[in-house]
């Protein structure tokens, strides 16, 4: 545990310094200034060693984000997708706390041979039990035929309405966190509410560091495995000559 911190949820005192004390960060730019719950994640914040530290510099210069940021699919998921945690700041130096919403996308129907989404259902006589749709309605909701507009497959190939409806996460970052909350009002129980909270999230930005972490110690083996030959070689030559 890096970020995240224990503290007496029996104590009202300890809780509001732990809301008070935490690390903030703005939600979205600094002229907005809404602020919420944050870590920072720069590297020289991150308590690594100086091997670490070397090879994570290193790592910066690739694309890793996708391979380390699963804590946070976990964290919303877990959520109902009512909070999220994004990154903001120059060089995306925060992890921060955000509102957030599932929200249906509205689409109906998908197509299977190129993915394509389609607002309106296909029409399928044998599927509504409740049998009689007026034409109107079908005008309007469905299609008769599941042509896909987009690739023209059909039949087997073509459209088929979600058993699911999607959905997508709506992120509100103008939106501040707690920022000039007066806690004292809160109740014992809003207040430990709100400590799982915040300590969740603190324990995503761990996980998030962990697998940074791991990442780096990853990439250190492979350049090992580079160098040996190299070595192999050089002493080779000097035995030669
Ligand atoms: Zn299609
Ligand atoms: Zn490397």
């Amino acid at each position: 545990m890096f970020f995240e911190k224990t503290l007496d949820k029996r104590s009202k005192k300890a809780m509001i310094d732990f809301f008070t004390g935490h690390c903030r960060y703005n939600t979205m730019n600094s002229w907005n200034r809404s602020t919420s719950y944050a870590q920072n994640i720069k590297l020289h914040k991150l308590g690594l060693t100086s091997e670490q530290l070397n090879a994570a510099y290193e790592t910066l210069q690739a694309d890793f984000w996708d391979e380390i940021n699963q804590p946070i699919a976990d964290f919303t998921s877990e959520m109902s997708g009512r909070y999220t945690i994004g990154t903001n700041g120059r060089s995306s130096g925060y992890l921060v706390l955000y509102n957030s919403k599932y929200e249906l996308t509205g689409h109906k129907s998908h197509c299977r041979t190129c993915g394509q989404r389609n607002y309106r259902y296909v029409y399928t006589p044998d599927a509504t039990a409740e049998g009689v749709i007026t034409a109107a309605v079908i005008a309007r909701d469905y299609t008769i035929g599941n042509k896909c507009g987009a690739c023209c497959a059909e039949g087997e190939y073509g459209r088929v309405n979600y058993t699911l409806p999607p959905k997508r996460l709506s992120v509100y970052p103008g939106k501040s966190f707690d920022q000039n909350e007066n806690f004292s009002e809160w109740s014992m129980l809003e207040l430990r509410n709100r400590v799982e909270l915040v300590l969740r999230f603190d324990q995503a930005c761990d996980e998030i560091r962990d697998n940074f972490i791991e990442l780096i110690g990853s990439c250190k083996v492979v350049e090992e495995v580079v160098m040996i030959p190299k070595t192999v070689k050089r002493i080779e030559c000097c035995h030669a000559s």
